[in-house]
C-alpha cells in the first residue's frame, strides 16, 4: 500500500536525475530504497540488494557508518554551517583541507570546497581561465578535454564533458571547449598546436573513464600529456571525482601515473555519499601566483564551500578509510575481481575485453570477438535488468560500447565478492540461454 502510494506520488512529483523519463512514467520507480548498511541496500518492499555501484561509484566506506552519523551529530549540534566566505573559517573545513592536501601528490596543497564533482570541475575550469588572465595571457581561454569522459552536469563540466548526449540536451555546444580522441596524446599536441598554445587554458581528463566505460589509458599516456602540457603551457586538471579516496588502490588515480596535475577535483569518496562535498586541490604554483596577482575579491565561491558538517564528515570517513586500509583493500579485491571476470570470459563467449582498476571494472559484450560487432539491441541494458531481480545492482554503458560497469564498495570482502561474481554468472547464463541464442 505504502509503496504503491509512494511510487505514483514519485510519478507524479519527482523528476529523477538521469532518469528514462518514458519508463519512469510507465512502471515508476524500480526500487525506492530504505536502509543500507555495508554494500547492501533494501527497498521498502524488503528486499535485499548488493550495492555494486557504491551507489554512483561514490559510497566506498558502505552503508550505514554509526560513526559516521555521531560525528554528523555533534557537528550539527556544535555548528552546522557557518560561511566561509572571504575571511571566515571553521575547524573542520581548515583540518580537512590539510588533510586532503597532505593526501595528495606532489605540491597540490590548496583546497578551495564544493558540494559536488559538477561545481568542482566547474570551478576548476574557471579558476583556469582566470589565472591566465591574472597571468596577463587572456585570450587562454579554451579547454581541451577527451572523447567519453563525463565531468559533470554544470554549464562547464556539461561543455567538458566527452560524451555527446550530456552536450545535446541544450543543442547549444559552447564555443572554446574541444575534444581530442581519448588515447592519443598526439592528437592533443595537434589540437593544442592548431588552436595556437597562446589560446589554451587547460587540458581536463579523469584518470581512468568512469562513465565512458571504465577505460583505463595506456601507461605512458599522462607522462605524455605532462609533457605536452609544460610544453605549451597549458595546465593539466585531473577529475579524480571518481578516481580519488581510494577506488584505485592509490588514494588518488593519477598517482599510478606518476604524475603531478596543476589542479585536481574531488567529490564523491571524499564523504562517501554521506553528505555532499567536493573541491578542487591547486597546485602551489598556481596558488602563489593567485595570492601574488590577485587584487580585490576572487569573484567565485558556493554558499556551502567549506560547509562545516559536510567537512567534519569528510574528516570521519577518511579516517574510516586508513583506519581499516581500504585503499589497500580496493587493489587486492581489485585483482580478486579480475580474475572473476577473466573466469567468466572463458565461459561466455560473449564477453569481449574485461578490465579492472584498483575496485572499478567492466565487462564488455560482444556478438562477435574478431570483428567486436555489438548486439542489436544491446546486452548490457538486459543484463543490467536481470542483475536487479537477482539482487545486484552495477550499471551499464551503451555509448560506444555494451558494457556492464562495476564499483563496489572499498570495504568489499572476498566472499562479497563472490556473491557478486556468482550472481553475474548466473545471469550471464540466463543471457546465453534465452537471449543470446
Ligand atoms: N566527474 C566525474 C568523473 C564523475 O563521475 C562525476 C559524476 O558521476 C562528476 C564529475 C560530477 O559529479 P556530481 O554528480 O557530484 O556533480
Amino acid at each position: 500500500q505504502l509503496v504503491e502510494q509512494l511510487k505514483s506520488l514519485d510519478q507524479k512529483h519527482f523528476l529523477h536525475p538521469t532518469s528514462s523519463i518514458e519508463e519512469q512514467q510507465i512502471y515508476g520507480p524500480a526500487a525506492i530504497f530504505c536502509e543500507g548498511k555495508g554494500i547492501y541496500l533494501k527497498d521498502l518492499g524488503g528486499k535485499t540488494y548488493i550495492d555494486g555501484m557504491s551507489s554512483l561509484w561514490n559510497v566506498n566506506i558502505g552503508h550505514g557508518r554509526t560513526e559516521i552519523a555521531e560525528v554528523a551529530k555533534e557537528q550539527m549540534e556544535k555548528l552546522a554551517f557557518s560561511s566561509c566566505f572571504a575571511t571566515f573559517s571553521n575547524e573542520p573545513a581548515i583540518k580537512l583541507a590539510a588533510k586532503i592536501a597532505q593526501m595528495a601528490p606532489g605540491d597540490l596543497n590548496t583546497v578551495f570546497f564544493t558540494s559536488g564533482g559538477s561545481e568542482s570541475n566547474d570551478t576548476a575550469i574557471k579558476l583556469a581561465r582566470h589565472y591566465w588572465i591574472l597571468k596577463g595571457q587572456p585570450n587562454r581561454q579554451k579547454i581541451i578535454s577527451r572523447t567519453l569522459s563525463y565531468h559533470g552536469v554544470a554549464f562547464g563540466s556539461t561543455n567538458a564533458t566527452g560524451i555527446e548526449g550530456f552536450r545535446k540536451f541544450t543543442n547549444s555546444p559552447a564555443p572554446d571547449f574541444y575534444y581530442v580522441n581519448k588515447d592519443s596524446a598526439a592528437e592533443l599536441r595537434k589540437l593544442i598546436l592548431e588552436l595556437g598554445p597562446e589560446n589554451v587554458a587547460a587540458f581536463i581528463s579523469e584518470p581512468v573513464q568512469g562513465a565512458g566505460g571504465v577505460n583505463v589509458p595506456k601507461p605512458d599516456y599522462f607522462k605524455e600529456v605532462r609533457e605536452i602540457c609544460d610544453e605549451y603551457g597549458v595546465l593539466f586538471i585531473a577529475d579524480e571525482v571518481i578516481t580519488g579516496f581510494g577506488r584505485t588502490g592509490k588514494n588518488f588515480g593519477i598517482e599510478h601515473f606518476g604524475v603531478v596535475p596543476d589542479m585536481m577535483t574531488f567529490a564523491k569518496g571524499v564523504s562517501s555519499g554521506y553528505v555532499q562535498l567536493g573541491g578542487v586541490l591547486i597546485s602551489e604554483k598556481i596558488h602563489r601566483d593567485l595570492c601574488a596577482l590577485s587584487k580585490g575579491i576572487l569573484m567565485h565561491g558556493y554558499t556551502y564551500s567549506g560547509h562545516a558538517l559536510a567537512c567534519a564528515v569528510g574528516l570521519k570517513n577518511i579516517e574510516i578509510i586508513e583506519r581499516e586500509g581500504l585503499v589497500q583493500n580496493a587493489k587486492e579485491m581489485g585483482e580478486e575481481m579480475l580474475k572473476g571476470f577473466q573466469a567468466l570470459q572463458k565461459k561466455y563467449d560473449f564477453i569481449g575485453k574485461v578490465r579492472t582498476f584498483g575496485l572499478l571494472g567492466a565487462i564488455e559484450f560482444v556478438k562477435n570477438r574478431e570483428t567486436g560487432e555489438r548486439f542489436d539491441p544491446l546486452l548490457s541494458p538486459i543484463a543490467v535488468k536481470e542483475m536487479v531481480k537477482r539482487g545486484l545492482i552495477l550499471r551499464t554503458v551503451t555509448y560506444d560500447q555494451d558494457t556492464l560497469v562495476f564499483s563496489p564498495p572499498l570495504i568489499i570482502t572476498k566472499d562479497e565478492l563472490n556473491d557478486i561474481l556468482r550472481i553475474v554468472d548466473e545471469t550471464l547464463a540466463y543471457l546465453q540461454n534465452e537471449v543470446v541464442v
